[in-house]
């Protein structure tokens, strides 16, 4: 079993800390005089979402939506499932998705093209980790913290088979 101390970072909780810093001022600048609603995709955004809303100046309502694909842990089968539906009204809203980190794109891809077919008033995207190079199905990216290579990353938020969330840096398995 993997223990964490055999993981190398790739990013460390001060650049995080630095990149979630930089998202907030862009967010805060785009949204002045708006109430957003913040939509983060479970589990791997809680930890990003409740770092990224205590730097905002502005006032923001937050949801959650809990999406899985079938398959295994490392790899996205293509087919989502909702697994906790959405309780907020999108319709008329600035809605604003929160997604830890975007690989082949096909799960928040998905979601997307949910939110869209409820008419909310406008719809972007912000990721804080983007891994393009297994990139099946192009989303633009509003707001992007960190681009980087083509890992299995754990840490802050994100797991290995629900291991590993509770990790400050970023860091990676070696195969
Ligand atoms: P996509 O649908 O873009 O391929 O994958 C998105 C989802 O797969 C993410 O929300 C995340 O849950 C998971 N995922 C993709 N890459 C990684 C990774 O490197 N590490 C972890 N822990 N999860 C990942």
């Amino acid at each position: 079993m993997t223990a964490p101390e055999q993981l190398k970072v790739l990013l460390t909780k001060e650049e995080i800390r630095g990149g979630v810093a930089r998202l907030a001022q862009e967010i805060n600048r785009d949204y002045r005089g708006k109430h957003p609603l913040l939509l983060g995709i479970l589990k791997g955004s809680f930890v990003f979402m409740a770092d990224l809303i205590r730097l905002l100046e502005i006032p923001v309502e937050i949801d959650f939506v809990a999406l899985s694909s079938y398959g295994s842990a490392r790899v996205t089968s293509g087919e989502i499932k909702v697994v906790q539906g959405l309780r907020s009204k999108v319709k008329g809203r600035d809605v604003l998705v929160i997604e830890d980190i975007v690989d082949t794109g096909i799960t928040v891809g998905y979601f997307i093209d949910y939110l869209k077919k409820k008419k909310p008033s406008s719809l972007k995207l912000c990721a804080l980790f983007d891994k393009p190079s297994r990139r099946k199905v192009h989303v633009p990216i509003d707001y992007l913290g960190f681009t980087i290579p083509d890992r299995f990353v754990v840490g802050y938020g994100l797991d290995y088979d629900e291991r590993f969330r509770h990790l400050p840096d970023l860091r990676f398995i070696e195969d």
